[in-house]
């Protein structure tokens, strides 16, 4: 038998006892992956179907190649090789790429901003002109979008497009440093637009105050050269992928998980899309969203920075982009590793036997919810007031807090019984189905979900939170941290 290490991502990590490398005997990455779901059975559901086949939104990486390049989960290992799980995340050329440059020459002041662009032969005078004519579409001005604008706005970008229908919350600031304090409650847009304009006023900041879906990103994203993609969830990431192949502008792609973050560029005149890599996006409850998660507020920084650089360096037709490429970022082990990516001989969007041909809206299953649709539909919810009223009658309702161990440390409920909601299922003997049961997260998303298991499993008496403990706090108990 040989050994390898299968290397399980940060997502996956709660199910194979917070193991990064887990060493194991197989002759295949397939069967060394296998041997792992054998050693660690709660990963199995997280990499196969329910038809035994890996899924769809999984990756197997043998060292830096995916073994789609090669035989597949057949594809033989050696000694020491490290067979990667690469799932998908949530939470963004060649010359001919590069904007034209339009006419007039630099003006004096616009010289000394840009000196030290100006000594660099790759920009130079021609090369900062092309900057100020190019257009970059900014999508979701958050942890990815707000370094990446404040850097493109200092290096002379010459229209940015934002786009974003969000107000600046505290809990924001941790790390979306386009904002400040006094922004909060404010819409991002136009805090955003005013801190830009602070920094070079110079660029053009051209506002797109609408949610992204199939109606409008087609004709959006043409009037950019690049788009960055700093989305956190998935409905949203398959738009700006699906509409930058169908319009032919490169998508520079980022996304960031508590400590992790991923970062290509997907031009699918040169290289593969986002969908030859995850051809379909996985469902909701595999993919906890960014907001449960948490996030190192440094980290967006250093994703969005980077992304900015392939930005630039698209736009000004330097260097080598990542194309094809996908880097990997750890910032508790400060690594960058590069797998390799290839165009999918048969993706639905790309590929010459494309059949996909328009833009596809998934609104109910992603990581984070489209607003508006937070709750599944047919959830039964119970409002903070009410669930008080029924907490002091007689016969009160059972209370399952759903949030993860972390949050608990931050507001409880006394009395709730904790079970995160992936455990949910593995608990329901704790659970009386004779008892009025109430579950309830941060704000209502997750207890939701973890309603619909319960009642999926022949629950009755069972309602969710609405607005979760944070709504609790706001209409009953203004003494409970919101958070
Ligand atoms: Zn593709």
């Amino acid at each position: 038998m040989t050994k390898v290490v299968v290397r399980v991502p940060t997502p996956l990590r709660g199910f194979a006892g917070g193991q990064r490398d887990v060493p194991v005997e197989a002759t295949t990455a397939g069967a060394a992956v296998e041997a792992l779901c054998h050693e660690h059975p709660a990963l199995r559901r997280h990499l196969y179907g329910s038809d035994g086949a890996l899924r769809r939104f999984v990756s197997i990486f043998l060292n830096d190649d995916d073994i789609r390049n090669h035989e597949g989960e057949s594809t033989p290992v050696r000694d020491g090789d490290v067979v990667s799980i690469v799932p998908a995340i949530a939470g963004g050329s060649g010359a001919a790429r590069a904007a034209p440059v339009d006419a007039p020459p630099l003006t004096g002041e616009e010289l000394r901003r840009y000196s030290r662009h100006l000594l660099l032969p790759e920009v130079g005078l021609a090369g900062q002109r092309r900057l100020r004519s190019a257009r970059v579409l900014i999508v979701g001005t958050g942890g990815l979008g707000a370094p990446a604008a404040l850097y493109l706005a200092a290096a002379g970008v010459g229209t940015l497009g934002l786009v974003d229908f969000d107000t600046v919350d505290a809990s924001n600031l941790q790390r979306q440093l386009l904002y400040s304090t006094a922004d909060v409650g404010r819409r991002k847009l136009d805090a955003a637009r005013d801190r830009l304009a602070g920094l070079n006023p110079g660029v053009r900041v051209v506002p797109h105050e609408q949610r992204l879906d199939s109606t409008n990103a087609l004709e959006i994203v043409r009037q950019y050269d690049v788009v960055l993609d700093g989305t956190d969830n998935f409905p949203t990431r398959y738009l700006v992928n699906d509409a930058s192949v169908l319009t032919g502008v490169p998508n520079v792609y980022g996304s960031i998980y508590r400590f992790e973050g991923q970062v290509s560029v997907f031009d699918a005149s040169r290289g593969p899309c986002y969908r030859c890599l995850y051809p379909e996006p996985p469902p909701p409850d595999l993919v906890p969203s960014c907001a449960e998660a948490g996030v190192l507020g440094v980290l967006p920084g250093v994703v969005g920075v980077l992304q900015a650089t392939e930005a630039v360096k698209l736009l000004l037709g330097i260097g080598e982009p990542l194309i094809g490429r996908l880097l990997l970022y750890d910032a508790l082990a400060m690594s960058f590793r590069e797998l390799k990516l290839r165009k999918n001989p048969e993706c639905a969007l790309c590929s010459p036997r494309a059949t996909q041909k328009g833009l596809i809206d998934y609104p109910a299953f992603c990581g984070v919810p489209a607003p508006g649709a937070a709750v599944p539909s047919g959830v039964p919810e119970i409002a903070p007031k009410e669930l008080a009223a029924a907490l002091a009658a007689p016969d009160p309702p059972l209370l399952v807090d759903v949030r993860e161990p972390e949050e608990l440390a931050i507001s409880h409920l006394p009395g709730a019984l904790p079970i995160p909601k992936g455990e949910i299922a593995e608990h329901v003997d704790e659970l009386t189905r004779a008892r009025a049961i109430v579950l309830f997260c941060r704000a209502g998303s997750r207890s939701a979900d973890a309603t619909k298991t319960l009642l999926d499993l022949g629950f009755s008496n069972v309602r969710s939170l609405k607005g979760g403990i944070n709504g609790w706090a706001r209409d009953v108990d203004p003494s409970v941290p919101v958070y």
